[in-house]
């Protein structure tokens, strides 16, 4: 059987001398390995194929061992992200994430995807701190998978009215200081004022977007923590800044 995916290069491992398995994420059917023979050979004509990244239009066919991809068109390779160190740190955590999720239903697969794709665009072409796109990747993550943070009102007692905020990694729920459960942690003025920002700043706005100094590492760290806890997964990226 032939099929034709929208799929973006998660990451890719050698296999055999000259193939390549290239971890795919896509629109139609999430995440899946495919084979691309032959690409390490200096002729080959898929080469860009194997890059993280890169996105586009991938024809698969069933082989003896699992798909095989036969043909492939670039819609986009998001080359700059890899070429600029600034920019690789979080494209390279974006993939990471997608490469920890277990995704609950097709539909969520989908809003993921577009979600990713939106974020790798604005990483790669739009003038914004790299950071911000990878805080507002993870806040709008955390609403398209049923855990959204919500900071107008305590979780609990559902006050509006509270200048000390703590997040609650067991649940992922942001309370006031009257609701805190043991063990939560109490977030940094900044924290909270730029995860409010981010919250409800669309992805084409966050070029005109200026934050508290290094608030957007404060936030980083509660969200990548917070997606730990809700995905049960461990982040590689987050020992570099922790
Ligand atoms: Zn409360």
């Amino acid at each position: 059987m032939t099929q034709k995916i929208q799929a973006i290069v998660i990451r890719s491992n050698d296999r055999k001398e000259k193939d390549k398995n290239v971890l795919l994420f896509s629109l139609e059917n999430g995440k899946m390995w495919a084979t691309l023979k032959g690409v390490k050979s200096p002729t080959a004509k898929m080469k860009l194929a194997q890059n993280p990244f890169c996105y586009g239009e991938f024809v698969l066919e069933d082989g003896k061992a699992g798909q095989i991809i036969t043909g492939f068109e670039a819609i986009e390779t998001f080359h700059e992200i890899s070429e600029d160190v600034d920019k690789y740190f979080e494209g390279t955590a974006i993939l990471e994430i997608i490469n920890s999720i277990d995704f609950s239903s097709k539909e969520e697969m989908a809003r993921v995807f577009v979600l990713t794709i939106r974020s790798l665009k604005t990483l790669c072409f739009e003038n914004v701190l790299p950071l911000y796109v990878l805080d507002k990747f993870l806040i709008s993550l955390f609403d398209i998978t049923g855990t959204p943070l919500e900071t107008k009102r305590c979780s609990c007692c559902d006050t509006t009215i509270f200048e000390r905020m703590f997040i609650d990694y067991a649940t992922g729920e942001l309370t006031c200081i009257n609701c805190m459960k043991y063990g939560s942690e109490e977030l940094a003025k900044t924290t909270i004022s730029a995860l409010k920002i981010l919250s409800s700043t669309e992805f084409d706005k966050l070029q005109t977007l200026k934050l508290a100094q290094d608030s957007e590492l404060g936030l980083l760290r509660v969200l990548a923590r917070n997606f730990e806890a809700r995905f049960d997964k461990k982040l590689k990226f987050v020992g570099i800044f922790s």
